[in-house]
């Protein structure tokens, strides 16, 4: 029998017109950094530099909360709801037509396949920006009071895995709320934002209203440190989190976290396991398994686990990894050599630990950061890899016989974001959803997202929540 292949199916990486260098996006306008360095930004695919992008140091942070802060209280602020919301709905149009352009942009600064920046990442940043500017001149309505307010000036700093879509979490509902923001993306990831600041321009968004400070950790903590900030917003690791809870510790600034997670995946013997096979996979293997709210453990109920893993298996066997740009790729690159040695790394400790490590055949390219997707089986609670955000494309798998021990092994976790349960029984669903300590929990499905839903953690995962209703609180004076 004749094997059929993929034909290649590359998108074009013209469509991106990047530039040679990128300056800081403050006061309205493009700048050379004060006291910064510029920094290559590359393609983690091909270890091809991109683009040299201007680092904030701290007297530009400086400057953009300055420019902020008056954008604030002499423009955004007194300006008109209904007003402002119709240069937010700008924003989602233009995100829209310049889709194309973006995608190919956030796939290579960051190495996910392009059939996920084009239907996922940027879809959903402009549904972000569409839905928050239909709540800007509804504020009374929304349930914080009748006259609510905006907090001032916001200081938002967001990591690599979804560069555009975490700036749309965090700008559109503070527009919306009637804050000015200072945004700092990720070191390895700063092209997204910049072009969105490029859209911020084309949409005659007021100077100051937005200012993007490209940079590393230093740029972050001169930001969280600055004292005329209201809110800061941080999306990362739990560690810096912490680090942040506690250089705000004793001041009035408003603080929110998104941070990391280490989701229980669980199916039931009753699930329909070739549907539950397909939600594993987007669970964990969807943009490399960098996903916060990745499902990383597989809880499978033991009477289906051999079936169950042997589907999945097979599916993996079918996975392409490969370049981002080809329009047929699943797996793509990891995003940064950082991040590539700590997959390795926890992964080697799940070796030492007993755990056994399954990877499909598959050829990784001579060039960039890469890891095939991997299963551990013989997992238990206690082992790190059990415990530890590995962010990348590791599934560590664990079984269970009752409900009870499903959520007990489920909930034994520093973290709380989210969790899935696959099972036919509504009530069955119901009973787990009530029982399990995370923030979001699907049913049958796995990482779906929506602007008018709420999105958050408990414990180690963070506090607060963003989208839906629920996210124009952070930034209101409730
Ligand atoms: P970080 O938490 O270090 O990075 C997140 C953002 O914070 C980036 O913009 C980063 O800048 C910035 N930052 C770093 N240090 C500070 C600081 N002291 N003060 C203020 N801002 C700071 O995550 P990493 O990129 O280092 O990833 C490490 C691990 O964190 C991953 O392996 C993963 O487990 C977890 N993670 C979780 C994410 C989530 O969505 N929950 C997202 C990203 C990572 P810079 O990019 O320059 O470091």
């Amino acid at each position: 029998m004749p094997t059929w292949d993929y034909a290649a199916a590359p998108e074009s990486r013209e469509i991106a017109r990047l530039r040679s260098t990128y300056g800081l996006f403050i006061d309205g306008e493009f700048v050379d950094a004060a006291d910064g360095t510029p920094v290559k930004t590359i393609n983690p695919a091909t270890e091809e530099v991109l683009a040299e992008v201007a680092f904030a140091g701290p007297a530009d942070v400086d400057r953009a909360v300055a420019a902020a802060r008056r954008a604030q209280s002499q423009v955004w602020g007194p300006m008109r709801p209904a007003e402002r919301a119709k240069y937010i709905y700008r924003i989602a149009r233009l995100i829209s037509e310049r889709s194309r352009e973006l995608a190919v942009l956030e796939t290579l600064d960051n190495g996910k396949p392009i059939k996920e920046s084009r239907d996922l990442d940027v879809p959903l940043a402009a549904a972000h920006f569409f839905y928050y500017a239909g709540w800007a001149d509804k504020l009374p309505y929304a349930g914080y009071g009748i006259d609510p307010q905006p907090l001032g000036v916001a200081g938002q700093i967001i990591p690599w895995n979804f560069p555009l879509l975490m700036a749309a979490w965090k700008l559109a509902p503070a527009l919306a709320a009637g804050n000015t923001c200072v945004l700092k993306p990720a070191e390895t990831t700063p092209l997204s934002a910049l072009a969105l600041a490029e859209i911020l321009q084309q949409a005659e968004l007021p100077a100051g209203v937005v200012n993007v400070v490209p940079g590393a950790g230093g740029t972050g903590r001169a930001l969280v440190a600055h004292p005329d900030l209201d809110k800061v917003a941080f999306t990362g690791s739990t560690e810096v989190g912490k680090e942040i809870q506690r250089t705000l510790a004793g001041r009035r600034t408003r603080l929110t976290l998104e941070l990391g997670g280490k989701a229980a995946n669980i199916v039931f013997d009753d699930a329909p396991l070739d549907e539950a096979v397909e939600g594993i996979v987007n669970g964990i293997f969807f943009n490399q398994g960098h996903v916060c709210c990745a499902g990383s453990r597989l809880l499978v109920q033991e009477s289906v686990a051999e079936d169950l893993l042997e589907r999945l298996k097979r599916r993996l066997g079918t996975l392409r990894l490969g370049d981002p740009l080809d329009k047929n790729t699943d797996i793509g690159a990891i995003n940064s050599p950082e991040q590539l040695a700590r997959i390795r790394e926890l992964t080697d400790i799940g070796d030492t630990e007993g755990a056994t490590r399954w990877s499909p055949a598959c050829e990784l390219p001579e060039h960039g950061y890469w890891f095939p997707p991997t299963i551990f089986t013989g997992v238990s609670s206690a082992h790190r890899i059990a415990r530890e955000e590995i962010f990348g494309p590791v599934l560590s798998v664990l079984t269970f016989r009752t409900p009870a021990e499903a959520i007990e092994k489920a909930n034994n976790s520093p973290y709380g974001l989210s969790a899935g349960v696959w099972t036919e029984k509504g009530s069955r669903i119901l009973w787990m959803a009530s029982r399990l300590r995370a923030g979001v929990v699907w049913a049958n499905t796995f990482n779906r997202f929506d602007p008018a839903s709420p999105f958050g953690g408990y414990q180690e995962s963070g506090f607060g929540r963003e989208g839906g209703r629920h996210g124009l609180a952070g930034y209101l004076d409730v």
